[in-house]
């Protein structure tokens, strides 16, 4: 007898572009193939010294039970000193929410706020799983879409004209994955004005607020003013700030209601990430920053090699990203011509014949709402960049 459908939505859900390239980068990379990976956007860099040493002390102190479903005390009070020091944002314990991943946190924060059939508008390009998680929530997407011409940000006209009555939650990404741009003050100031009048809700993703280049000033969204603040979850992590991409820690912050509701939720679900990790992650919000201004420093130095060099080469061009680690290359000059004896139709045709003849893994920017423009993550070091550019100039001479 034929088994019964399973449910509709999960059956719905597309595996992650960007997890999907980087399985395979990895295994062909395991095969022994010399392929140069842009793909999955994760810092290369190992995490710090005295992170790795709370966590090993945390195993052999046998810190390795169970936490509050929300967290550990002194996460939540690290990540208030974090929220406090570096956007003098006040928040108390109550009102964090650890989570696996700052993925997770989005995760939770849509399963709080979404009942079936409330819209959420996205600003295009995004990040991959927001519009996969909006519909796991029983939501549905509403993308407004930024165009490179406008530096990827949407104005607050445009997120106007996208809400109905209908609307829910506005998913907010500055810095942006996969774009790099930084939203000022005052376009912030400006769709936050349009989110308080239409009293929408506001996932502000920050997980890259420690990337920002040039001086450019990173303004966390709920640092506007009160009312904004009440109807913001914040969402932060330790995964990019502090290369710890594997411990799975984040955090929202939110106002205290909708907070007890994502703890609840979590305490029937994944009851807290790992211990260990929950004490790795307190040094990383609490002690010494410098690695991360190393870090953020190489990234800086790769982004304007990359850049620089990508613009010399025939065909492609890229706007400078100011933040993340992650650009853009508009590859819309390729689009219905032949390369390899195949019709590029798509970024993904792109991508894929790259990985295949110039054995370079990007990402096909489709699923990210931006098509024509494959995203690379400068993640990785100068001489990868360098070997990887190689290998496009060759990819389109020899096309
Ligand atoms: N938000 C954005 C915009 C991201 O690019 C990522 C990818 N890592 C995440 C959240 C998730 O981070 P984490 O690894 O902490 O789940
Ligand atoms: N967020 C990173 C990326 O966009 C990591 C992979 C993922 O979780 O999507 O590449």
């Amino acid at each position: 007898m034929a088994l019964k459908p399973i449910s509709r939505i999960a059956a719905g859900v597309q595996a992650s572009t960007t997890l999907v390239i980087d399985s395979l980068f990895k295994q062909m990379k395991a095969e022994g193939k010399d392929v140069v990976g842009f793909g999955a956007g994760e810092p290369d860099f190992p995490t710090p010294e005295h992170i790795k040493q709370a966590g090993i002390e945390a195993i052999e102190n046998n810190l390795t039970r169970y936490t509050p479903a929300a967290g550990l005390m002194q996460l939540r009070e690290a990540a208030c000193y974090r929220l406090k020091t570096d956007f003098g944002l006040e928040y108390e314990p109550k009102q964090i929410v650890v989570a696996s991943g700052a993925k997770h946190s989005v995760y939770i924060a849509l399963m709080t706020l979404c009942n079936p059939g409330d819209e959420v508008v996205i600003a295009a390009p995004y990040w991959v799983s927001y519009s996969e998680m909006v519909q796991q929530a029983g939501a549905v997407p509403v993308i407004v879409t930024a165009e490179e011409e406008q530096d990827f940000k949407i104005s607050a006209a445009q997120l106007e004209a996208a809400i109905t009555d209908k609307t829910k939650v506005f998913m907010l990404n500055s810095p942006c994955n996969p774009t790099g741009m930084v939203y000022t003050r005052e376009e912030l100031e400006a769709i936050a004005e349009v989110c308080c009048r239409h009293n929408i809700y506001v996932i502000a993703d920050e997980i890259y607020c420690n990337l920002v280049y040039d001086d450019i000033e990173f303004v966390s969204f709920a640092s506007l003013n009160e009312d904004v603040k009440n109807r913001t979850i914040i969402v932060n992590g330790v995964s990019k700030s502090y290369a710890m991409t594997g411990w799975r820690i984040g955090y929202s912050a939110s106002n205290p209601e909708l907070a007890k509701v994502m703890s609840n939720y979590l305490s029937h679900s994944t009851s807290a990430p790992s211990t260990i990790s929950q004490h790795a992650a307190i040094v990383a919000l609490k002690g010494p920053q410098e690695d991360m201004q190393v870090m953020k420093k190489a990234f800086e130095a790769r982004r304007d090699h990359l850049v620089e060099r990508m613009n010399r080469i025939e065909g492609v061009s890229c706007i400078k990203p100011q933040g993340a680690f992650y650009v853009m290359m508009n590859m819309k000059n390729f689009l219905g011509k032949q390369m390899y004896g195949k019709t590029i139709e798509s970024a993904e045709d792109f991508a894929q014949l790259f990985l295949e003849k110039g054995l370079v893994a990007t990402v096909p920017c489709t699923a990210f709402a931006a098509p024509g423009f494959v995203r690379w993550s400068y993640a990785t070091s100068l001489a990868e960049i360098d070997k990887g550019l190689d290998r496009l100039e060759e990819f389109i001479k020899n096309a």
